[in-house]
């Protein structure tokens, strides 16, 4: 699929719950979320539905994101057959990993190819509070029963937090130097209560870890990468800065996303949603490319907060 501004649009995010067990005060408001009656979130059925009308419109890497989808009911099955989809290159999951001592071995025999995994910190406690509860040991033990099921590259997600986790941008990127993972850190971006939050810009990370050295352009990342990828001598992986706050980021997206209640999303930022429940075969696939023809050329974050109607957790970052 090509977009209006001459972009191939290859890589899908679909969300498939936005239910979460945990409650990161940059992403769920403190009262809660107020649940979707059940009827209103697509099926196993109807998400397998939507991916392989995309994939057979051209998209390549397909990413399952939330909420958390490893508390979706059924999501073993669905990764198995999305895995068997013809056509389909990768397909990867962002994940809080709080879920994968349990969860590692048979999602890799399902057939998912990698994994992200969200850690903003590596204190017990800061955990604790940025999560609303989570314990920091059920993630790394997550990693280790990533790497034991074969997650050979591992992609950790740091999003960056002016007073809560710039004093441990060392450690989590050092992360890099004894592991062969990729540390990535996110800036925050101003959508839901993350607006209130402190910005604390990518380049920091470099202050605090001078060694790092920038290297070739990311690989197997489809339609040019986000990240800026560093390493330095000896270490295990790499460290990636992700930086959409300063908008070089938009000439080269290639993403189109798809909520857990059906809807099409060009753009992250943008109030646009197309219903896409209830249509199919040439319906679904004539809609889905008359839309993509309108993606906008990028967002204003710059200037003006997020114009999505949804925050993280309803739309799966
Ligand atoms: N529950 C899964 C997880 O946390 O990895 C998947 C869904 S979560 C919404 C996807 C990613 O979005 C996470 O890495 C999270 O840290 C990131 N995220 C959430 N709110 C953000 C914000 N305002 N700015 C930047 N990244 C954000
Ligand atoms: Fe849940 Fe992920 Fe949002 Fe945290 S960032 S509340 S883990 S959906």
């Amino acid at each position: 699929m090509i977009d209006g501004c001459g972009r191939t649009i290859d890589y899908l995010r679909l969300s498939v719950t936005e239910l979460c067990n945990l409650r990161c005060v940059y992403c769920m408001p403190p009262e809660g979320i107020c649940k979707r009656r059940h009827a209103e979130i697509c099926s196993l059925e109807e998400l397998e539905e939507l991916a392989a009308a995309c994939v057979e419109l051209g998209v390549r890497k397909l990413r399952l994101t939330g909420g958390e989808p490893l508390v979706r009911k059924g999501i073993l099955t669905l990764v198995e057959r999305l895995a068997a989809l013809p056509g389909l290159e990768e397909l990867t999951m962002t994940t809080n990993g709080t879920l994968l001592p349990e969860l590692a071995a048979p999602l890799r025999a399902a057939g998912l190819d990698r994994l992200n995994v969200s850690l903003d910190t590596l204190d017990p406690a800061r955990y604790r509070a940025l999560t609303r509860g989570g314990e920091l040991d059920r993630v790394l033990a997550g990693l280790a029963a990533a790497e034991a099921a074969g997650f050979s590259d591992l992609r950790l997600n740091a999003v960056l937090l002016r007073g809560v986790n710039e004093g441990e941008l060392g450690a989590l990127a050092r992360l890099a130097r004894e592991h062969p993972w990729s540390v990535r850190f996110i800036e925050r971006m101003p959508i839901g209560p993350a607006a209130g939050l402190g910005f604390l810009p990518a380049s920091r990370v470099l202050e605090a870890v001078p060694e790092l050295r920038e290297q070739e352009a990311e690989r197997g990342e489809r339609g040019g990468g986000v990240a800026r990828l560093y390493a330095a001598p000896g270490w295990a992986g790499t460290v990636g800065l992700i930086t959409p706050m300063s908008c070089d980021f938009c000439g080269a997206c290639s993403r189109i996303r798809i909520t857990a209640d059906g809807k099409l999303k060009l753009c992250l930022h943008s109030p646009e949603e197309i219903p896409l429940r209830g249509l199919r075969g040439a319906a679904l696939r004539e809609t889905v490319l008359a839309a993509v023809r309108r993606k906008p050329a990028r967002h204003r974050l710059e200037s003006a907060p997020s114009q999505s109607k949804r925050i993280m957790y309803e739309i799966g970052g």
